[in-house]
């Protein structure tokens, strides 16, 4: 640490304590002990979101997916239980909403995706009652679980924004355990069971697309696409999507209704010099590295990078981060490249799950050796068990 115009300075400062901020500071101090790291964080608490899928089936209470933060942040890190308000990068500062200023050699940028509730009308304030759920947010993610429980016929409806989400399977996936329970409680008869979605397909990459379709038609649950959740009625219980193209306007009846909220980069990012045209963190997609400032890096779900955002993706982020810092904190020049690589275990049912893992160019890169593509039991037990807990003891102590 040392004095910069007054202010205090620091090797790195990460901004965010979430699963990218973390994971970059336990590589960090795990590949260069003595680093100073400050990571700057405002929630006491961090959630291993992936799990609120099976919270809102009704697999876990949502007490499993919190840890403490204090827990979690790597020895030989600083914890400065502060949010960043403003980026300086031309003086390598950033102010804090406890008015601090915060002097870095080099800044990690990753305070992951802004929930954006309030572009749905009649949504803000209505989320985790009256039917309407959703597993975007501990808040509510219990409620999924007595929805699906407590209904007993009419329409179950599950949407799927027009914007970046984190997870892009996580609206289908709750469909999916949903049908899979009315089935098995007696009750699917009587429930229709829709997914509608702003876009085009079910999923981005034709293999585990053809699969996922497979599944659709198999558990009868009806797809509309192209369609975008504009509005919902509490009181009336009416969804109202807009054709992406057409603009006409739908309205759909529901009994109780899963949403996706819009996405977006938060607003102290997009109104930042960090942010590219959309408000990401502009960073380049092979080293990591900011486009206009070379002492910057971003990764995770607040990133630029064009690839489907989630935890996965940046289990492969954080390594590439770290050794291009290194590189970049002793002057060598940048040789590490992410290719992209994302996964999502898409679980179908109670006990199966597609397990897709590409690249870029949605180019597989799968682990195992046989089809992912295909349901399988041992996967879902993987995402069940084995990815908890290698996101805990593994990924977040900077191992894998
Ligand atoms: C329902 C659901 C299911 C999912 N399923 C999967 C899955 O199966 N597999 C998978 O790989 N991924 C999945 N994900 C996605 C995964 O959880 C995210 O991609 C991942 O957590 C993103 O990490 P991050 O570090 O970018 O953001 P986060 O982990 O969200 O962390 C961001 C951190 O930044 C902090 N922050 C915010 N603002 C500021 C500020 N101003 N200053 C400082 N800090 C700030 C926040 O408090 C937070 O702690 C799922 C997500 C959801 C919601």
């Amino acid at each position: 640490m040392s004095a910069n115009n007054g202010s205090l300075k620091h090797q790195v400062v990460i901004v965010g304590g979430g699963s990218a901020g973390i994971t970059v500071a336990a590589h960090l101090l795990n590949q260069r002990p003595g680093t100073d790291v400050v990571i700057i964080e405002p929630s006491d608490k961090h959630y291993y979101q992936p799990l609120w899928t099976l919270v809102g089936g009704g697999v876990f209470p949502r007490e499993e997916s919190q840890r403490n933060e204090a827990a979690l942040i790597p020895p030989g890190a600083t914890w400065l239980k502060d949010a960043v308000t403003e980026f300086l990068p031309d003086q390598n500062q950033v102010k804090t909403r406890s008015g601090q200023t915060i002097g870095y050699e080099f800044l990690v940028v990753a305070p992951g995706i802004q929930l954006n509730w309030d572009k749905v009308k009649g949504l803000k304030g209505n989320v985790g009652k009256n039917g309407i759920c959703s597993n975007y947010a501990y808040d509510t993610v219990e409620y999924t679980w007595e929805c699906i429980q407590n209904l007993k016929s009419g329409v179950a409806l599950f949407t799927q924004p027009s914007t970046p989400i984190k997870c892009g399977g996580a609206p289908q996936k709750i469909a999916y355990l949903a049908e899979d329970h009315f089935r098995r409680s007696g009750r699917r008869s009587q429930i229709e069971v829709m997914f509608v979605s702003a876009s085009g397909v079910i999923f981005s990459v034709p293999k585990y697309a053809q699969a996922l379709n497979q599944a659709i038609d198999r558990k009868g649950i009806q797809t509309r696409y192209l369609q975008d959740l504009v509005e919902v009625r509490p009181e009336a219980k009416e969804a109202v999507f807009r054709h992406m193209t057409s603009g006409e306007e739908t309205v759909i009846k529901y009994d109780m209704i899963h949403i996706t909220p819009p996405q977006g980069p938060p607003d102290f990012i997009k109104n930042s010099p960090l942010g590219n045209v959309d408000g990401w963190v502009d960073v380049n997609k092979d080293t990591l590295q900011h486009n206009r400032y070379p002492n910057i890096f971003g990764l995770g779900d607040a990133s630029s990078l064009p690839t489907s955002k989630t935890g996965a993706a940046i289990r492969k982020q954080a390594p590439t981060v770290v050794h291009n810092l290194i590189s970049a904190l002793s002057g060598q020049p940048l040789t590490e490249v992410y290719n992209g690589y994302t996964s999502c275990p898409l679980v179908t049912g109670y006990g199966s799950l597609i397990l897709a893992e590409f690249d870029y160019d949605g180019n597989s890169q799968e682990s195992f050796p046989f089809n992912q593509a295909e349901e399988r039991y041992s996967m879902y037990m993987l995402k069940k068990y084995g990815l908890p807990r290698i996101y805990w003891h593994g990924m977040l102590k900077g191992r894998l």
